[in-house]
């Protein structure tokens, strides 16, 4: 189990805000369960979540603790459109099967909603509509093109010449798409209710607690911890993040670095409807708001996973997108209260795999997702239960280590 990351450095905002306590035990002595989880950020909560409710019996472990890894970095706009617009999507792996991702997506963004309600998890959940805006990765023509291409897949989306973006929203550029459903949350709150209602139903935690090797046999797969003991279960699903592990294939993934800030709360500057923010760009900006009126700001990658020269970068950085954001809207306060750097995974597609290790029929990995992170966290969650209970899910082939 090789890889290890300083997943972040600096202050994320989300430190502002209390979130419940997610009690952990030490391991002492070998355990056994239906499932073993490897990783308690958000997709580990989701998939423990997921797969208690089904009746299932599961053990986490995490080597940090629970919401200490790339969770507590995440900016957390819970978007359905994927890092890669669908006409380019299209071009890389065929329109048939890029309409079907953005499509699961779509669908991921509605059942986690529907799961946190159904839930009660307070993580301050809402919609926000989202402006998708020209720049020199698509202009305005591309962009036409992008809304046509969305609306032609079953997913609404309104193309608005700029004399509209202006009059709407207060933004001078030459265009946008503008969507509508996508979530706006706290990540710690969110994955701190997951983790709990797994808890409820008998969910056991370990944390600190390394899997430092694991061993598949038929009916079983054994993960001995750095310390000693060992977890054993029928299934284990490595939710690690982007620490992978060596028996999953990392060909056509890359750890680059990215970078955020959020300013003071000034709820009353704040643009139309606080809707998320995304420039067609690159580099690109992104922006959301937080519930009491912080504006967060994103973006400034770097092509390297090196976590030291990131961390040196981080003053830099937010300097530029504090700059950045001043010049899309003037009226705010762009001062950073809050500055933070963090690795970040994707792949070329800005697809995720999940599904089976190939060769380990009864360990499930989840890795490579990019902007998207927590969407496909969800679509982990479900494609978890799908198949450890023998069911097909639909969307398998798309997101699966082999075929791709
Ligand atoms: C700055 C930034 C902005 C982002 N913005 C967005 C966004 O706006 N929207 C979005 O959807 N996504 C976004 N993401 C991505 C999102 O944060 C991630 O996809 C998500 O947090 C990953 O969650 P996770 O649970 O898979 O990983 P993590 O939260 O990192 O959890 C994995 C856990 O596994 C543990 N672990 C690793 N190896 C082992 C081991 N061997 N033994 C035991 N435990 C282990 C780690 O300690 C860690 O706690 C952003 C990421 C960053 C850094």
């Amino acid at each position: 189990m090789r890889r290890k990351l300083d997943l972040r450095t600096g202050r994320p905002v989300w430190f502002a805000y209390r979130v419940p306590t997610v009690p952990t035990e030490k391991l002492t002595r070998d355990v056994k369960a239906d499932v073993a989880v490897v990783g308690m950020g958000i997709s580990g909560a989701m998939i423990a979540e997921a797969l208690t409710a089904r009746g299932h019996s599961v053990v986490a472990i995490d080597r940090r603790g629970p919401m200490k890894g790339s969770t507590a970095a995440t900016t957390a706009l819970v978007q359905f459109e994927i890092d890669q617009p669908l006409t380019e999507l299209s071009d890389m792996i065929g329109r048939v099967k890029a309409e079907q991702a953005w499509r699961r997506s779509r669908l991921a963004i509605e059942s986690l909603a529907a799961r946190i309600q159904e839930l009660g998890v307070d993580c301050g959940l809402d919609r926000r509509p989202s402006l998708y805006l020209a720049g020199n990765v698509l202009g305005p023509g591309a962009l036409r093109d992008e809304a046509e291409a969305r609306q032609a897949a079953g997913i609404r989306a309104t193309y608005l010449t700029a004399a509209r973006l202006k009059e709407e929203f207060g933004i001078e550029r030459d265009g946008a798409i503008l969507s509508h459903g996508n979530l706006t949350l706290d990540p710690r709150k969110l994955t701190a209710g997951m983790l709990l209602k797994a808890r409820e139903r008998g969910a056991r935690f370990y944390a600190p607690a390394e899997a430092a090797a694991i061993e598949d046999g038929k009916d079983e797969v054994t993960i001995a911890t750095k310390a000693g003991p060992t977890v054993s279960a029928r299934h284990v699903v490595l939710a690690t993040g982007y620490e992978l592990t060596d028996m999953v294939p990392a060909a056509k993934h890359r750890i680059i670095s990215t970078f955020a800030i959020a300013t003071r709360r000034q709820p009353r500057k704040l643009w139309a409807q606080q809707a998320f923010i995304w420039e067609a760009s690159d580099p690109y900006l992104y922006m959301r708001a937080t519930k009491d009126g912080r504006v967060i700001c994103g973006g400034e990658d770097e092509e390297f996973s090196d976590e030291k020269h990131r961390d040196e970068l981080i003053g830099a950085k937010s300097a530029r997108l504090s700059a950045k954001l001043a010049r899309l809207f003037p009226g705010l306060d762009t001062k950073p209260e809050f500055a933070w750097a963090g690795s970040f995974g994707t792949t070329t597609t800005g697809l995720p795999y999940i599904g089976k290790v190939p060769r380990h029929p009864r360990i499930l990995a989840v890795m490579g997702y990019g902007g998207n992170g927590i969407t496909y966290s969800g679509i982990a969650s479900e494609m978890a239960v799908a198949v450890i209970e023998g069911r097909d899910d639909s969307d398998a082939g798309l997101f699966a280590f082999r075929g791709r």
